[in-house]
């Protein structure tokens, strides 16, 4: 008998994370991971080149001055904030802490893909919910639920379809499940959001036992190579995770660069202002185009085709001026391409490739 892993794992197709390499081209355009187009805020960078010099020491194992940073800046307990190596650790640590076999994980059918290559990973059985006019249909959610399920998904604003749920339909979909059901609300992109009836999920986290969110410093703080996130949980889920992280799973240089990238002022508001006007820009100018612009509340437009074919040959002719961009066949969504919004020279780079490649055919 040969070596192998649990059968689940063997169900479990590998992530495929955006392109960043063309053959030939100098200027490459990386507009495929949703990564903040400014470069780590300078304060980052600051104090991520002070944490060098001490590198040799370990990290804190508590990431408490982090922590405290966070709270401060969300208005959040420290004492409720666990800190991740990218948020992608912390929704790991919660399917494998909370699944596993023998249960059920839901998801929307475009949810966000690492809840399922997760999921399996545990063994979970994983329920993928279709959705309405690619937005999470609460009540296709709630349906799904059966007794065996423990954890359910919701990206709020989702990727990669930039749709968003009312607060109240949020709020809806929590009245509507088990006491025994563990809601991930994914925030990843919240700071990006400008509606005012948006809550990330404090008020559902603070309402219960059971609900937490999941953040990160990936987008728009615009340190997605340090790898770091943070979840805002009720107690018993705070203590959960803090028995199953490793020691050390956030690195002093992701430490000190979460600390920098928060005291960095006005960063925030800079990165939504230029998200807010260069989206609006991107949409109009695809839609004039011809293409389908899927509103969205992220820094990415979700841009429909008519077809796979069609799509793929969009994407040639992003590469061709250098942009690269998110093929969505993993999703599927293989008549579609994800956008993220970049640069001003950058987005205009894809409004002139694409508006040729609308007359060209
Ligand atoms: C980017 C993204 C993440 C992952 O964030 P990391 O902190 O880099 O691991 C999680 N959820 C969603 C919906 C994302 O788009």
């Amino acid at each position: 008998m040969s070596l192998q892993p649990r059968p689940s794992i063997l169900s479990v197709e590998p992530y495929i994370g955006g392109e960043s390499k063309l053959a030939g081209v100098n200027r490459i355009l990386k507009l495929s991971s949703n990564e903040g187009p400014f470069g780590p805020p300078p304060k980052a960078i600051e104090a991520m080149t002070a944490a060098a010099l001490d590198a040799n020491r370990y990290p804190d194992g508590n990431a408490t001055a982090l922590r405290a940073a966070i709270g401060r800046k969300f208005g959040l307990d420290p004492a409720r904030i666990v800190c991740g190596n990218g948020s992608d650790e912390l929704l790991s640590m919660l399917i494998l802490a909370y699944g596993g076999e023998g249960t059920e994980l839901i998801m929307s059918a475009h949810g966000f893909m690492m809840y399922e290559i997760t999921g399996r990973w545990a063994g979970c059985q994983v329920i993928k919910v279709p959705e309405r006019n690619l937005t999470t249909d609460v009540d296709g959610m709630l349906a799904a639920v059966g007794p065996r399920t423990r954890l359910m998904f919701l990206a709020n604003p989702n990727n990669p379809t930039g749709s968003i749920l009312p607060q109240s339909e949020v709020v809806r979909l929590r009245a509507g499940l088990r006491e025994d059901v563990l809601l991930v609300l994914d925030a990843a992109y919240a700071e990006y959001v400008t509606r005012p009836d948006y809550d990330a999920g404090q008020t559902l986290v603070d309402a219960g036992s059971n609900t937490v969110m999941c953040r990160t410093f990936s987008k728009v703080f615009g340190l997605g190579g340090v790898r770091l996130g943070w979840a805002y949980g009720p107690a018993g889920v705070v203590d959960v995770l803090n028995r199953v992280r490793s020691p050390f799973n956030v690195n002093a240089t992701a430490q000190a660069a979460g600390i920098g990238a928060l005291a960095e002022e006005g960063w925030i508001e800079k990165s939504v202002a230029h998200n807010v006007a260069e989206r609006a820009r991107v949409a109009a100018a695809l839609t004039a185009a011809g293409f389908t612009v899927h509103p969205s509340e992220g820094n990415f437009l979700l841009v429909g085709f008519g077809d796979a074919a069609r799509a793929k040959a969009a994407d040639a002719a992003l590469k061709a001026r250098g942009a690269i961009v998110r093929m969505m066949g993993g999703y599927g969504l293989a008549e579609c391409l994800r956008i993220t919004i970049g640069l001003t020279d950058e987005n205009t780079v894809v409004i002139e490739a694409l508006t040729a490649f609308a007359h060209d055919g």
